[in-house]
């Protein structure tokens, strides 16, 4: 039997009266973007994460962008014209994580900043918080922390260190809805947190969305006014901004999926706790190097089950040729991209971060997945792996 990595259809068909009866009121309601049932999404959200202010915008992407410009970063270069130096590349440096997707970084350079990369913690492959330190120079304005696979980065040192120097937080939790970090939810401990609602996301829409949550008023009023083009009022512009806004039928349907949310997020525990029982004692024994480790004081919703293998490449296709379909989160880092030539990091510069691209290796997991299949999958890893 094809196990695949996610099975979006099955989510639809499972909540398919209750999806269809959200579309049909905004259908019928002739409002299609904000209105009701974004601002209600927006309440129900800010709730979820137990925090004052969150603002739908259209990705993850823009959640990134727009919090980062909102915290300040990008300022240097707008307000003294101090982006010149380094041939006209902006100054406002922001330290964040080599192993996420490229949206982490795009954000920073989009919001006139530079990103700073900095190496993982290998146990869980977030930013390690002993690497920021040295890298903080008169020009650092934020920490962009990951929360990688759906676990917290380590956010009491982050934090104490950004308070220390006068650094913004922004939280990347776009694989994180509903994860928690010494009982407080992803979204809820930087100064704003950034969620996409991509469809494969723990909380997905059917379509483009994403969210900012925020403690701060000033913040939530900022990312309110960039996401309508800068407006304050109709056609009056108090700076220019963007098409970032939310729109009501992905509101709709993700205010349904939100009420299942936690379910499919103990779900997912079950299903990795599974997993680790099934290869625990693989770990150490040849090609099995590592299963996900849970790190103290934070709650994994598992995004992602990412293992790491010797001879990655080998295992995934002989999974592959076995019908289990895999993936790799994320197989070069972004210091190495070509797109990210002009900072000038070579191979060897983050080697904990080069390492874990050479061996994660992401399992198939999914709240509709069967206790069958993780069995499946786990016996032909071991076929794989032993062979
Ligand atoms: C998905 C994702 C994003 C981008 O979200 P979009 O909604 O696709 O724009 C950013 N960062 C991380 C870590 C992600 O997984």
């Amino acid at each position: 039997m094809k196990i695949a990595t996610i099975d979006l259809k099955s989510v639809y068909l499972s909540l398919k009266s209750e999806v269809d009866a959200a579309v049909f009121r905004v259908l019928h309601s002739g409002q299609y973007v904000g209105g009701p049932e974004v601002e209600g999404l927006e309440r129900e959200f800010a709730e979820f994460c137990g925090v004052p202010h969150a603002v739908g915008v259209s990705s993850g992407t823009d959640a990134l962008r727009f919090a980062l410009m909102a915290a300040g970063v990008g300022e240097a270069g707008r307000v003294s014209g101090a982006g010149e130096e380094s041939g006209g590349r902006p100054v406002d440096e922001v330290l964040t994580s080599p192993l996420t997707f490229i949206a982490t970084a795009e954000a920073i350079t989009q919001a006139g900043g530079k990103p700073v990369f900095v190496d993982v913690d290998p146990r869980c492959l977030n930013l390690e918080p002993r690497n920021l330190e040295g890298v903080i120079t008169s020009r650092t304005r934020a920490i962009l922390p990951v929360h990688l696979y759906g676990q917290p980065a380590d956010m009491d040192p982050i934090l104490l260190l950004a308070k220390r120097h006068g650094l913004a937080v922004v939280e990347d939790a776009c694989q994180a809805h509903g994860a928690t970090y010494g009982g407080r939810a992803a979204g809820s401990l930087g100064d704003a947190g950034c969620f996409s609602f991509y469809p494969s996301k723990n909380l997905g829409a059917c379509g483009e969305a994403g969210m900012v949550t925020t403690g701060s008023a000033q913040i939530a009023e900022r990312v309110r006014r960039l996401r309508d083009h800068g407006q304050t009022e109709k056609y009056r512009h108090a700076e220019e901004g963007y098409n970032g806004r939310l729109d009501a039928l992905q509101a709709a349907i993700l205010r349904v999926k939100l009420r299942r949310l936690t379910e499919w997020n103990e779900r997912r525990r079950v299903l990795a706790e599974r997993y680790r029982a099934g290869l625990r004692d693989l770990v150490g024994r040849g090609g099995l190097l590592a299963l996900p480790e849970e790190m103290p004081g934070a709650n994994h919703v598992y995004h992602i089950f990412a293992i790491r293998v010797a001879g990655r490449d080998r295992v995934r296709e002989a999974l592959r040729q076995r019908g289990i379909e895999t993936g790799l989160h994320y197989p070069m880092p972004l210091h190495l991209q070509p797109a990210y030539a002009w900072i000038g990091l070579r191979e060897g510069s983050l080697p904990q971060a080069e390492r874990a691209a050479r061996e994660v290796l992401t399992l198939p997991l999914y709240p509709e997945m069967a206790e069958g299949s993780v069995d499946q999958v786990c016996e032909t890893l071991r076929d794989a792996i032993e062979t």
